[in-house]
């Protein structure tokens, strides 16, 4: 793959960490989303976060603004795509939506240009047959915040092919990150392992067996987790935790991934974690 210019789909957390990687490392960065203030938002936080590596010394002043430089922003998705060589979706966890923009992509994207999703849970074999390149859409899953954790998984649709593969997982080490190879399945690995620690430390606190932060300082000091599980989930979204729950259980089938009855009572409440101002903390 011969990459320069990079179209980074949505501008939220994961899309402004995304498009703030690329255009670090060289790439021009069109960064899209359908709302003007979101973009707007989105590079106020990465000329502030590239700010930070500035003030630790990781970063020079004249990169700081050659990186904003080869960022620009646009609402409109068809006229985003004609000139990009990679494409890198992370709008809304919704299927509808993504499947949507799958669509639009395929009919404006040129030929042979590799689509890539940052799902969390939605299967990356059911994106690609949306399209008529199934064989070109992986799933390249960042974690956050992006310019700081070093992992990707890379996701292989049941039709990418070993090229693609091969070519996304070198793109991921020029970014400086670590790829992991993951086949597609029900919350890859990272989600499949966290979300069922998440959902069992629900479980212990809901049946009294300590207190939330209990629980978490067990795994903190215990385990040498850098945060506990109920910490973690009021970070993640109790509403992001219980979907990705849902979609464990529904698609793998097994009942030890359902859902602990406090984290639905508790989304139900609107009680999100950090994004609410409460869940099993209070900020
Ligand atoms: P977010 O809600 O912060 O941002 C999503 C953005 O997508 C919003 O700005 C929204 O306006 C935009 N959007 C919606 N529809 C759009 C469209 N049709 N075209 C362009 N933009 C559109 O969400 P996020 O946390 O950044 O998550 C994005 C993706 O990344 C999801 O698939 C999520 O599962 C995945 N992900 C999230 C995390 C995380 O920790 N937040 C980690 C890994 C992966």
């Amino acid at each position: 793959m011969n990459i320069k210019n990079v179209t980074v789909i949505g501008a939220g957390t994961m899309g402004n960490g995304i498009a703030h990687v690329f255009a670090q490392s060289g790439y021009k960065v069109t960064l899209v989303d359908v709302g003007k203030d979101a973009l707007e938002r989105a590079l106020k936080t990465i000329d502030s976060n590239l700010a930070r590596q500035v003030k630790k010394g990781t970063l020079s002043e004249d990169d700081q603004k050659l990186t904003l430089g080869r960022i620009r922003t646009e609402t409109q998705l068809v006229a985003s795509v004609h000139e990009a060589d990679f494409v890198i979706e992370a709008a809304t966890e919704r299927f509808d939506l993504k499947k949507e923009i799958f669509q639009t992509l395929d009919a404006n994207t040129p030929e042979g240009v590799v689509l890539a999703t940052n799902t969390s849970s939605i299967s990356v074999t059911e994106l690609a047959a949306i399209t008529k390149r199934p064989q070109l859409v992986i799933g390249m899953h960042f974690f956050n915040p992006v310019p700081v954790m070093k992992l990707v998984e890379i996701i292989r649709g049941l039709a990418t092919t070993d090229d693609v593969f091969s070519n996304v997982k070198k793109l991921a080490e020029d970014l400086g990150k670590t790829p992991v190879e993951v086949n597609d399945s029900p919350g890859f690995v990272s989600n499949r392992i966290l979300m069922p620690m998440i959902n069992e430390a629900v479980y212990t606190l809901m049946e009294g067996v300590a207190k939330a932060e209990d629980i978490d300082t067990v795994m903190k000091l215990g385990m040498a987790h850098p945060m506990g599980p109920l910490q973690l989930a009021d970070f993640i979204g109790l509403d992001v935790c219980l979907a990705i729950m849902n979609v464990l259980h529904e698609g793998l089938g097994d009942t030890k991934y359902r859902a602990c009855p406090l984290l639905k009572k508790m989304v139900a409440a609107g009680r999100l974690g950090k994004k609410s101002g409460e869940g099993f903390y209070k900020y």
